[in-house]
C-alpha cells in the first residue's frame, strides 16, 4: 500500500482549486480523476458566469463563498492571464407585478454584501439595452464571464508547480478508515491502494456514491442525489445585447437567461428539468418553452433563432419542491472522521466560489 499525504478526488474546478490550495500549503497532493481529462463534468457544462452573490439565502455557504470567491476569482484571472470580462448583468421586471420582487431581491443582495446593485427604471433599461421590454431593472456591475477551461488549466498549472500530481483514469471506488489513516481504493487501468492522511472528496455528482462506499461513515452523512438538468440554446443571429440578461429567479434555477461567452456568442438557458441520472443530450422540443420565456423580456426574438447547444446537470441534494439545499462541506467536526472532507451539492455558484471553497476546506481540516 502506497502512502500519500493528501488525496483529492475529482479534477473539476473545485477539486483543482482544492488540490492547488493544499499543494500551496506545502502538502504532498495526489489528484485522482476518473475520466481521461480534467473538467469534463459539470465544470464544462455551465453558464460560465462569475456571479455577484445576489440570490443565496443570507448566512448560507453559497452566499458567503460566492462573494469571497468572486473577488478571489477576478484577482486570480487577472494575475494568471485567464480570459474574463466584467460585462455586468441586468435583472429585469417585465411588468408591474414583478416590481416588489425586484425590490426584495435588491434588499436580499445587500444583506449578502452585494452593495453595488443599481436600480433602473424602464427608460434607463432601454438606454442600456434598447431591445429589452422591461418596466424596471437591476444592474449588477460585478457580474462577469470567465473562460472556465482556461481557469481550470491555470489552477492545474499552479497545483502542479507546487508539486501536486494528477492521475487520470483513476476512479476512486471506496474508502476505509484504518488506524494508520484513510485507505483509498482506486480502480481503472492501474488499480492501486493508497494510505492517505487526508482525503477530500470533490467528485461532483459522484461524491455521495463515494461517501456511501466509505466504510465507517454513518448513513446520515450520505445525502440523497437529485439531478436537475438545464438545457441551453444558442442564438443564431448576432446578439443585440451587451450585458447578461436575467428574468427574476424561478424555483430550482435562475430563470432562462441570456449569457455571452468571451467570443461574443449568446446563449439562453438553463431551464430546469428533473431527471433520473446523467442524461446530457439536448431535447430540442424544449425550445418552445424557451421562446415563450425569452419573449417576455425580448419580444422581437425571431422565429427559428434558437439552436440546440448543450446541457448541464445540477448536482442537487434536495429534490423537487424541497427548499434548495446549501453547499455541504462535511469535515471532521461534522462527521467525526479524521482527515476526511466530503463536498456535496456543489451546484451554482460553484464555479464562482471554487477558490473560496478551497479555503473553506482547508479551514475545516484545521478545526
Ligand atoms: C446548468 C448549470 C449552470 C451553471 N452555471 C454556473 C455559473 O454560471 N456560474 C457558477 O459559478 N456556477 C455555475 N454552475 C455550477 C458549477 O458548474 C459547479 O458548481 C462546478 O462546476 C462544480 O465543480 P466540481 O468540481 O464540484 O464538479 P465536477 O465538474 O462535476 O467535477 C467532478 C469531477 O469528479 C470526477 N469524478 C467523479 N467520480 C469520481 C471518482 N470515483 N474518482 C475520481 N474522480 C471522479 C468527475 O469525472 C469530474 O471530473 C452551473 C451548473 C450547472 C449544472
Amino acid at each position: 500500500m502506497e502512502r500519500v499525504d493528501c488525496v483529492v478526488i475529482g479534477a473539476g474546478v473545485v477539486g483543482l482549486a482544492v488540490a492547488r490550495a493544499m499543494a500551496l500549503q506545502g502538502r504532498e497532493v495526489l489528484l485522482l480523476e476518473a475520466e481521461s481529462a480534467i473538467g469534463t463534468g459539470t465544470s464544462s457544462r455551465n453558464s460560465e458566469v462569475i456571479h455577484a452573490g445576489i440570490y443565496y439565502p443570507q448566512g448560507s455557504l453559497k452566499a458567503r463563498l460566492c462573494v469571497a470567491g468572486r473577488d478571489a476569482l477576478y484577482a486570480f484571472c487577472e494575475s494568471h492571464g485567464v480570459p474574463y470580462r466584467r460585462c455586468g448583468k441586468l435583472i429585469v421586471a417585465t411588468d408591474a407585478s414583478q416590481l416588489a420582487g425586484l425590490e426584495a431581491l435588491q434588499a436580499h443582495a445587500l444583506a449578502n454584501g452585494v452593495d453595488d446593485l443599481q436600480r433602473l427604471d424602464g427608460d434607463q433599461v432601454k438606454t442600456l439595452e434598447p431591445s429589452l421590454q422591461a418596466v424596471a431593472g437591476l444592474l449588477s456591475p460585478s457580474t462577469g464571464i470567465v473562460d472556465s477551461h482556461a481557469l481550470m488549466l491555470a489552477l492545474q498549472g499552479d497545483a502542479e508547480a507546487a508539486g501536486a500530481l494528477l492521475a487520470l483514469r483513476a476512479p476512486v471506488t471506496s474508502i476505509e478508515v484504518m488506524d494508520a489513516g484513510l485507505c483509498v481504493e482506486v480502480g481503472g487501468d492501474e488499480p492501486m491502494t493508497l494510505l492517505a492522511t487526508t482525503v477530500i472528496n470533490c467528485a461532483g455528482h459522484h461524491a455521495p456514491v463515494i461517501a456511501a462506499h466509505t466504510r465507517g461513515l454513518p448513513a446520515e452523512w450520505v445525502p440523497r442525489r437529485y439531478f436537475a438538468k438545464g438545457s441551453y440554446f444558442s442564438l443564431a443571429p448576432a446578439t443585440p445585447f451587451r450585458h447578461l440578461i436575467y428574468p427574476l429567479p424561478e424555483p430550482g434555477g435562475l430563470g432562462v437567461h441570456l449569457t455571452l461567452d468571451l467570443g461574443g456568442q449568446a446563449r439562453f438557458g438553463p431551464d430546469v428539468e428533473w431527471v433520473d441520472g446523467l442524461d446530457y443530450p439536448v431535447d430540442e422540443t424544449r425550445a418552445e418553452g424557451f421562446y415563450a420565456a425569452i419573449r417576455r423580456y425580448w419580444p422581437s426574438l425571431p422565429d427559428g433563432a434558437l439552436q440546440p447547444a448543450y446541457t448541464g446537470i445540477r448536482p442537487k441534494i434536495s429534490g423537487p419542491g424541497e427548499p434548495a439545499a446549501d453547499f455541504r462541506i462535511d469535515g471532521p467536526a461534522q462527521h467525526g472522521m479524521a482527515g476526511l472532507v466530503n463536498l456535496f451539492g456543489i451546484e451554482s455558484p460553484g464555479l464562482t466560489a471554487a477558490l473560496a471553497i478551497a479555503d473553506e476546506v482547508s479551514q475545516r481540516l484545521e478545526t
